[in-house]
């Protein structure tokens, strides 16, 4: 995973009154996971240097300000002169970072947050905390009717149960279909992978993906590179062939074989407008391809068809004697918007 441009991490409502109990010697505790994971988020966004909005839910002690928050099933909470109204030990803002208090559960409501965002130029939000029912999800939809792109660190949110949060996250993953990721996909961007001609050769395998489906095949496209030179392309070709094993990626290796007689692809690097399948990762494998660079995942793709989907690329390579350095979502946004303007209308063969 790549953290999107302009972007910033909402750290919301991580506040000392539901970590009381937590000290240095049940820090590793199981219960505490949620929180620990926070950190290795907010560590991440910290390294990076991107934006970090701490926010923490506040009422004055007179308690004007509850409006209609004690009408459900939350008791007082989060009042300004006690102590636990504090930000969490763990998690707490550090110099940069933004602070915002809010009386009301979403981010949005009464509080200066989009005048920041607007001033930092994000359009895009991570988000960590909870409650995964309440403040993240309700701060989530006004996110996403305001025209932010939204991200939820499902390991690193906590809900009032596990089933609201399960459901939670399953309403936010309606309003946009990639909006889930977890703690290690955050920190898989720590990593920097990519090279920089990266994107001209993944533009490249994405305009063979348009052409795929101008020639009547499906919107897939791959570029064979080696010492920063493209040795060949291909397209899909599963309709116009009648095979319906030439993918983008298999169709290429099988090519490229066949013309050049070299079976062994390890100074290789192979551009795929999508992560390849597990036939094309078999391929791949037995090619020993020396490195795949995708756009869109398998996810991705089978998020669009409305399947669940799995990292099969991972599943092949983990599995197989040989592994490929793997380098992901490279131009996503722009393969997915291929994939999505096609499968919107055509079922997968
Ligand atoms: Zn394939």
């Amino acid at each position: 995973m790549k953290l999107e441009k302009n972007c910033a991490l909402l750290v919301i409502d991580i506040q000392q009154e539901d970590f009381m109990e937590m000290n240095e010697s049940n820090v590793d505790d199981p219960r505490w996971e949620v929180i620990r994971n926070g950190k290795r988020v907010l560590d991440v966004f910290r390294t990076k240097k991107l934006p970090v909005i701490q926010i923490k839910e506040c009422h004055r002690p007179d308690m004007v300000d509850f409006g209609r928050e004690l009408d459900g099933s939350e008791g007082i909470h989060c009042v300004e002169n006690r102590p636990g109204n504090d930000y969490a030990k763990l998690t707490y803002p550090i110099e940069g970072e933004y602070l915002i208090s809010k009386r009301r559960y979403s981010a949005f409501f009464a509080t200066d947050l989009e005048i920041l965002l607007k001033g930092l130029g994000v359009n895009t939000l991570y988000m960590i905390g909870g409650l995964t029912d309440v403040c993240i999800h309700y701060t989530a939809v006004d996110a996403h009717q305001n025209d932010y792109h939204i991200y939820v660190v499902t390991d690193a949110v906590a809900g009032s149960s596990e089933e609201a949060h399960e459901s939670a996250l399953r309403a936010i993953h309606y309003l946009q279909r990639n909006a889930l990721v977890t703690t290690a996909d955050v920190e898989s961007t720590l990593t920097d992978d990519t090279a920089p001609e990266d994107d001209a050769f993944m533009r490249e395998a994405i305009r063979l993906s348009e052409l795929a489906v101008e020639h009547g095949n499906e919107p897939f496209g791959a570029v064979l590179v080696k010492n920063g030179k493209i040795v060949l392309t291909n397209e899909n070709q599963i309709y116009t062939k009648h095979d319906t094993t030439f993918h983008g990626e298999a169709g290429l290796i099988r090519e490229f074989c066949a013309q050049t007689s070299i079976t062994d692809l390890h100074e290789y690097t192979l551009y795929s407008s999508c992560e390849p399948c597990f036939m094309c990762s078999g391929a791949i494998v037995w090619v020993k391809l020396g490195r795949l660079v995708y756009g869109a995942s398998n996810m991705d793709l089978e998020a669009i068809l409305g399947n669940k989907g799995c990292n099969c690329s991972k599943m092949v390579f983990d599995n197989s004697f040989w592994q490929p350095q793997v380098t992901e979502g490279i131009l996503r946004e722009e393969a997915l918007e291929i994939l999505q303007k096609y499968f919107g209308n055509h079922q997968k063969s």
